[in-house]
C-alpha cells in the first residue's frame, strides 16, 4: 500500500505527520512523493488563516482528484469545521485527537467500507500518547505540548487544539534519547504553547524538563520553536547562562508594537515588559537572535499606531519578523470588532513592515561576517552544503555528502541574503 502525506500549518502538524507516518510505515506501508500516486492520501490541515484554511481545502480537493483509495484529512481545519467533506468524498475525517491511532481508523474503513467523521471534543482530552522513534528531517521536531488558553482576541488556536495539556516529562526524556540515539543532532522542542508545558501539574515546568535534557549525551543542541514573552521565567534565564546547547535563539511573538493594540488583543504584556525581557535576554547572551510574529490591519490599527509598530520593531532588534495580515476567524472576539483596516492598507503594511524585517536580518548577519560558528548541515545542493547555526542563521558552504548531519566549525565570510556563505574548516 502507497501513501503520501501533506502537512500544513506549524510544527506541531509537522511532528503529527511524522508521528503518522511512522505509524504506516511501521506496517510496511511505502511512502511516496507528492507527485506519484499513492493509494492513502492524508492531509494534516491548518485554519490559524483565511489563507491557510484556503490552502488545506484546495489540498484536499486537489487529492480527490487523483486515482486513491483513501483521502484522509485531519488537523485544524477539520476540528474547526468538517462540514462537507464527506460529501465531496473525503472517507476519513479526524480533528486533532486521533492521528496517534491512525491505523486502527483505515483498517475499521476497509472493514465496513464507510466513511468515518470522528471529531473529538477537545474538552477534558488528556496529552494524546505519541512518540516518536524517527524523524524525516536532519533537526528533529519533538511535540511537548499542546493546546491554549489565552484566548489572544485574534486566535483560532485555543478552539482547534483545546485546552493546555503536556507530555509527561520521562517519555519527553526517552523520545529524545531515541531520537538522539537515531542520529540527530538538534532538537526542536515544540507545541502550541511550550511556555505552559507542565501547567497542569506540580512543580513540573519547562525549566524543569530543560534541566533533565541538557544531560542527555549525544544531544548537542535544543532549541524552543516559540515561547511568550511573559513565560521566559528566572529559571529558564539561570538554564541560559549555563548551558550553551540552548541555542542563541528564541522566537519570541510580540504580535504587535502598540500598547494600544496588545490590549485590543488581549496579549499579556506591554512594548515595555517586553523590551526589558529582552534587555535581560541579551545581558545573558549578546548575540541572541530573537526571532518574533507580529500581525498588521488588526482592527482599529491607524498608521500613526503602525508608525510605532514599525519604531519598536527596529529599537527591539528582532534578527527577523513573520508577518501576518490579520485575518478575521469567525467565533473570535476580533471578529466582531468594528474599526477594520481594508485590504489594500493591510497589504501596503505587510510589505513595509517586511522591508524593515529585511534590513534588521542583514544587520544582524553582517555582525557574524568574518567570524567562526558552528553549524549544522542539513541538504547538500549542487556540492553547497546548506544548513543553520545555532543562532539560526542559514549558511551555504563547499562540503560533501559525509559532512551532512555533522556539526561544522564555519568561518562566515559574506551575506549572500538569505544565506551566510561560508568555509568549513574543522569538524566538531
Ligand atoms: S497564546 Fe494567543 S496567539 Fe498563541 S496560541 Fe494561544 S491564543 Fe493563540
Amino acid at each position: 500500500m502507497k501513501f503520501k502525506m501533506i502537512t500544513l500549518g506549524c510544527k506541531v502538524n509537522t511532528y503529527e505527520s511524522n508521528v503518522m507516518r511512522e505509524q504506516l510505515l511501521n506496517i510496511g506501508y511505502q511512502e511516496v512523493s507528492r507527485k506519484e500516486t499513492a493509494d492513502i492520501i492524508i492531509i494534516n490541515t491548518c485554519t490559524v488563516t483565511n489563507v491557510a484554511d484556503q490552502k488545506s481545502m484546495k489540498s484536499i480537493r486537489h487529492a480527490l482528484k487523483e486515482p486513491h483509495k483513501i483521502v484522509i484529512v485531519t488537523g485544524c481545519m477539520s476540528q474547526y469545521h468538517s462540514n462537507n467533506l464527506v460529501e465531496i468524498g473525503v472517507s476519513i475525517v479526524l480533528g486533532n485527537v486521533g492521528k496517534g491511532n491512525l491505523i486502527s481508523y483505515i483498517e475499521e474503513f476497509f472493514k465496513n467500507q464507510r466513511p468515518i467523521v470522528d471529531i473529538k471534543s477537545l474538552e477534558k482530552q488528556p496529552f494524546e500518547d505519541m512518540n516518536l522513534q524517527h524523524f524525516n528531517q536532519t533537526r528533529a521536531f519533538v511535540k511537548i505540548q499542546d493546546g491554549c488558553e489565552n484566548f489572544c482576541t485574534y486566535c483560532i488556536i485555543p478552539y482547534t487544539r483545546g485546552p493546555v495539556r503536556s507530555k509527561e516529562h520521562s517519555q519527553v526524556v526517552s523520545e529524545v534519547c531515541s531520537l538522539v540515539q537515531d542520529g540527530h543532532k538538534e532538537i526542536v522542542l515544540t507545541g502550541i504553547h511550550t511556555g505552559h508545558y507542565g501547567s497542569e501539574y506540580q512543580n513540573v515546568t519547562l525549566a524543569t524538563l530543560l534541566r533533565d535534557l541538557v544531560c542527555i549525551k549525544g544531544l548537542e543542541r535544543i532549541r524552543i520553536s516559540s515561547i511568550e514573552m511573559n513565560e521566559i521565567t528566572e529559571e529558564l534565564l539561570d538554564l541560559l547562562k549555563k548551558y550553551p546547547i540552548l541555542v542563541d535563539h528564541m522566537h519570541i511573538p510580540l504580535q504587535s508594537g502598540s500598547d494600544t493594540i496588545l490590549k485590543a488583543m488581549h496579549r499579556k504584556y506591554n512594548k515595555k515588559e517586553f523590551m526589558d525581557k529582552l534587555n535581560q535576554i541579551r545581558s545573558i547572551r549578546p548575540l541572541m537572535s530573537v526571532t518574533t510574529d507580529v500581525i498588521v490591519g488588526f482592527p482599529g490599527e491607524t498608521e500613526e499606531l503602525f508608525q510605532e509598530t514599525l519604531e519598536t520593531v527596529k529599537q527591539m532588534k528582532f534578527s527577523k519578523i513573520h508577518v501576518f495580515p490579520f485575518s478575521k476567524r469567525d467565533g473570535t472576539l476580533a471578529a466582531e470588532m468594528q474599526e477594520v483596516v481594508d485590504e489594500r492598507t493591510k497589504k501596503e503594511r505587510v510589505h513595509r513592515l517586511l522591508g524593515v524585517s529585511k534590513q534588521l536580518e542583514i544587520a544582524y548577519m553582517e555582525q557574524f561576517v568574518g567570524k567562526e560558528l558552528e553549524f549544522l548541515p542539513e541538504i547538500i545542493k549542487d556540492e553547497m552544503l546548506i544548513g543553520h547555526t545555532g543562532n539560526y542563521l542559514s549558511v551555504k558552504c563547499p562540503g560533501t555528502q559525509d559532512d551532512l548531519n555533522q556539526i561544522q566549525k564555519v568561518v562566515l565570510e559574506k551575506v549572500e541574503y538569505p544565506y551566510m556563505i561560508g568555509g568549513i574548516y574543522a569538524k566538531v
